[in-house]
């Protein structure tokens, strides 16, 4: 259903899709349209979907004598007194009204809702649920909602609590997809397959549907979600599946067995780990295949991933084919040019940068010279996607740090080939389990070893108390020779005009104040995301040669910037950013002989889970700890980010809270995909429905 066709029949056995407008639902006129379209509501089926985010527990009725203060409750009792009414001031009228049961009376007090005045009589028996509070050993409710004693409409029963805007109501929501189910109500197609409904003990779809919106009881409600979920992450899963299975079908490139990746391996200046070799096994197996390679390589910051790109370029360099390295800023690129040439050269391999700041002269130079075949590796950013780009036989691709691009671009780059193989590196440390469940569609491998003799980078949380022991601490390693990053809160190109410029005061003055005030006799230079490319390359290199003690940024320097005489990192308001990005920052120090610190400043009146990410930070270094971590404290969303880092985003799902249900969905789907590759089988025809459907949004996949 979630992302499917739902249809349902008409009493003529006509199929009405549920894809028809929500203004067709009693109850929405012309004026909610708009609303329910702002909540990403457009059709009958985006409203039966749209899963409350809360409920609310008015079933249950008590006695007014064991009433606790505070609470929220529902009491069933008779109006024992007059209804009322008194102006007391302007703009505020108030009514009232006594009512009992058998074992005691309360006050109810309505204030400005004098209509309720003529729904309210003397003598008749209500349901009323609202706060009951004590004042002076007497329980008053305040503006309850109620129902006759034989209705069950405000009261009585467990109430979804809907995301929306202040403009529409929880009432209008609510009597929207009543009206929506009640349309719907017994002509809707089963979209699970009889099969595993029975086999898994789920309810069917109407039901599922009803009680998720309008629970009996809390165990329906959770049995309803199981449904959902359930069939939102086998949609995925067999989707996936699908998708690797397709890829698979294509006939790749088989690279030269004797293009020996050992040749180049020989040649470095250190000795590689034992987890890098693993992987590059790994890849020198795909490589060998006729297969397309369809790798996704993870490593935490500076576990060694670049070098293993490198080693794989080489054998498809010797293999007689071009590489295409894309990494997501021109900083990144430019890094990369360097450490490929600095590798590839010595052995006559050919490398060019390609950057969107490439003079156009210059850049037709590349372009000829990839043509004709003279260029042997070509990195870039994702300049390298553009038309006029046009390699004469292109193996391999590589991007760096997947999360910046989005599946089009991964296959926008790969379709300038004939099945080039690629390779897919991230230093985002996603769990493994989480992983192969969510690159489904790739193959894994993980450098989980950091090269030998790194320092532990030591990390300390301080709040403002410690503010000049840190500068003083600072400056003895800046008059040591080392260098050091300060981080201010997150700019991202993408973000409202008015967060960013805010964003970009804060660097703008935090440089003036380490410039001006704290650190005068030094040379302080800021770069943020928003300056003119050249700019900021310019700064990075001065940063680089040692030409800049302290270097103020935003977090552009996150990704993979090496500068190893580095030590410390300065994290600005530390409490502002998620643990994923810390654990990233943290990661541009450490790099070289020296020991290094990173430098937490956080606001003492932070969140809890603001204060949680300080404590784990200092606690460990290990990306993947990390991850765990930050899953268990956001959930998914803070830790992948937005829409724009390509992970499916789930309608009913929860990563962390439905891991179990994940991991047997993924166990059904391998089953059901090995029983039934292509979801042939009659018994498999609804799984084919929801497969393709998903297939067809496969863009958010
Ligand atoms: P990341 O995985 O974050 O991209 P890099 O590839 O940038 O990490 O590697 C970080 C640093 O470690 C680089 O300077 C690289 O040359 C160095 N390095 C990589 N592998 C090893 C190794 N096996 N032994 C020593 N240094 C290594
Ligand atoms: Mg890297």
């Amino acid at each position: 259903l979630v992302g499917s066709e739902m249809c349902i029949r008409d009493r003529g056995s006509k199929m009405i899709d549920l894809k028809q407008n929500v203004q067709y639902v009693k109850s929405v006129g012309p004026a909610k349209v708009p609303l329910l379209n702002s909540l990403n509501i457009y059709t009958i089926e985006d409203l039966l979907t749209y899963f409350p985010r809360d409920y609310e527990d008015r079933s249950k009725t008590k006695n007014i004598a064991d009433l606790i203060n505070g609470e929220e409750v529902t009491i069933q009792a008779t109006v024992v007194s007059e209804v009322t009414i008194n102006r007391i001031r302007k703009n505020m009228t108030i009514i009232k009204a006594t009512v009992e049961d058998n074992t005691g009376r309360c006050t109810i007090t309505w204030f400005n809702q004098t209509y309720i005045k003529q729904h309210i009589k003397r003598g008749e028996t209500y349901k009323f649920f609202g706060k009951a509070i004590n004042e002076f050993n007497h329980f008053e409710m305040r503006n309850p909602v109620f129902d006759k004693v034989d209705t069950s409409k405000n009261t009585g029963k467990i109430m979804p609590i809907y995301p929306t805007t202040y403009k529409l109501s929880q009432t209008a929501i609510r009597q929207a997809v009543e009206n929506a189910l009640n349309m719907v109500n017994g002509k809707l197609s089963e979209t699970l397959p009889d099969y595993l409904l029975n086999e898994y003990n789920l309810l069917d779809l109407q039901n599922s549907l009803n009680q998720i919106h309008f629970p009996i009881d809390m165990e329906h409600k959770i049995q309803a979600r199981k449904r959902l979920v359930f069939e939102e992450l086998l949609t995925m899963q067999l989707a996936l599946l699908e998708l690797k299975g397709n890829s698979e079908k294509n006939k790749g490139i088989t690279f030269d067995k004797n293009a020996k990746m050992s040749d180049v391996i020989n040649s470095l200046p250190f000795k590689l780990t034992k987890a890098q070799l693993r992987v590059l096994e790994e890849i020198d197996a795909d490589m060998e295949s006729e297969k397309p390679m369809n790798r996704l390589l993870q490593g935490d910051v500076g576990s060694g991933k670049t070098v293993v790109s490198i080693i794989s370029a080489y054998k498809a360099v010797k293999s007689g084919y071009q590489v295409a390295i894309m990494a997501p800023t021109a900083i990144l690129a430019t890094q990369h040019m360097e450490e490929f040439s600095k590798i590839l050269a010595p052995l006559g391999i050919k490398c060019e940068l390609l950057l969107g700041a490439t003079t156009a002269k210059n850049k037709k130079d590349i372009l000829e010279r990839l043509q004709t075949g003279e260029i042997d590796v070509l990195i870039g950013t994702h300049a390298l996607i553009t038309e006029n780009v046009t390699f004469k036989n292109l193996g391999l691709v590589v991007t760096d740090e997947q999360h910046r691009f989005g599946v089009k671009q991964r296959t926008a780059i790969a379709a300038k080939g004939n099945n080039p193989d690629t390779l897919v590196m991230t230093a985002t440390p996603i769990p493994r389990t989480l992983a192969l469940i969510l690159y489904g569609d790739l193959d894994i491998s993980i450098i989980d070893e950091l090269p030998p003799n790194r320092k532990k980078i030591e990390t300390y949380a301080v709040t403002k108390s410690m503010e000049e022991r840190i500068n003083n601490f600072i400056k003895k390693n800046i008059d040591e020779g080392r260098q050091i990053y300060v981080v201010c809160p997150l700019v991202e190109e993408k973000e409202e005009e008015d967060e960013t410029t805010k964003d970009l005061k804060a660097v703008k003055e935090w440089t003036k104040i380490y410039k001006e005030q704290i650190f005068p006799e030094y040379r302080v230079e800021c770069v943020y995301g928003k300056m003119k490319q050249k700019e900021k390359d310019e700064i990075m290199q001065k940063f680089k040669d040692g030409e800049i003690d302290i270097l103020v940024s935003t977090t552009v320097i996150e990704v993979g910037v090496n500068v190893p005489n580095a030590n410390i990192m300065v994290v600005e308001n530390a409490d502002r950013f998620g643990l994923a990005q810390l654990h990233q920052l943290r990661g541009r120090v450490g790099r070289g002989q020296y020991q290094s610190y990173c430098v937490l400043k956080y606001n003492s009146k932070c969140s809890q889970v603001g204060k949680e990410r300080m404590k784990t930070m200092q606690e460990t270094n290990d990306g993947f700890v990390i991850a765990e971590k930050d899953l268990e404290l956001r959930g998914t969303g803070e830790f992948f980010g937005t829409r724009q880092h390509g992970i499916p985003e789930f309608k009913i799902a929860n990563l962390f809270v439905d891991m179990p249900m994940l991991k047997s969905v993924q166990s059904v789907a391998l089953k059901i995909e090995s029983e039934d590759k292509g979801l042939t089988q009659e018994k498999n025809k609804r799984l084919r429905k929801l497969v393709d459907n998903k297939l067809k949004q496969s863009v958010s996949l």
